[in-house]
């Protein structure tokens, strides 16, 4: 198992548990290919907190998203992926 697959099974975890997905490095951050979509709409059944929309194609709330990655995780064309973004740190110098 990889760094990033390790990474999303703590994601999966750690929503489960109620927690938002939370690293002291890095945010994950999940995302829509337009392109791969084939409009199944599986990703809006499955999204604990409806914060995937349809309209033409699924999009995902990254304000609300708690990234358990069961939309990426259900997919039937791999159109859902995530990566890490680094946390701002609120270092003063
Ligand atoms: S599950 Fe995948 S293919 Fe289906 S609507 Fe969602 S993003 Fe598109
Ligand atoms: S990772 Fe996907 S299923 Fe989970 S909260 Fe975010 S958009 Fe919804």
């Amino acid at each position: 198992m990889d760094e990033k697959e390790r990474l999303h099974d703590e994601n999966i975890k750690k929503a489960a548990g109620g927690g938002a997905w939370n690293d002291n490095r890095y945010n994950a951050v999940y995302g829509i290919d337009e392109s791969l979509c084939i409009a199944c709409q599986m990703c809006i059944t499955v999204c604990p907190l409806g914060c995937i929309t349809y309209s033409p194609f699924a999009k995902i709330d990254d304000s609300v998203c708690i990234r358990c990655g069961s939309c990426s995780d259900i997919c039937p064309s791999g159109a859902i992926g995530w990566w890490l973004e680094p946390q701002e740190t609120e270092e003063e110098n």
